[in-house]
């Protein structure tokens, strides 16, 4: 099963302490991490095995989106940052469209990433 992982700034700390509180989870052989650039690195230095795309404002959500649309892809995991301003809104749109498109599971917030993992 091949995750996706996106964290904005403001919300990388909480991606990496819901890894880690996740971690017998993240750590299953049959679970495939996928992120953007920063994201990644974030986890990577967490001790995750991670596969890392370009940051996101340098077209990473975009192709997450891709696997997505590609049916690559089986869950997206992307803290947003609703506080913030994004210069890859349009990106961070697609990306939220495709997993509508594709019926793909999207959580934008920790709570409802919990309750996914929870269901698999
Ligand atoms: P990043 O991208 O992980 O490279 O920071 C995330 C995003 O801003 O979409």
């Amino acid at each position: 099963m091949e995750i996706a992982i996106i964290a904005h700034d403001g919300k990388k700390a909480e991606m990496v302490q819901f890894l880690n509180e996740h971690k017998n989870f993240f750590h299953q052989t049959n679970i495939h991490l996928i992120s953007t650039g920063t994201t990644g690195e974030k986890a990577e230095k967490a001790g995750f095995k991670v596969v890392k795309f370009l940051s996101g404002p340098l077209g990473g959500d975009a192709q997450i989106a891709g696997r997505v649309a590609e049916g690559k892809c089986d869950m997206v995991l992307f803290f947003r940052d609703p506080l913030a301003k994004h210069p890859h809104e349009p990106d961070i749109f697609m990306l939220m469209r495709l997993c509508d498109v594709h019926d793909v599971p999207l959580a934008t917030n920790p709570s409802t990433a919990e309750l996914l993992i929870k269901a698999i």
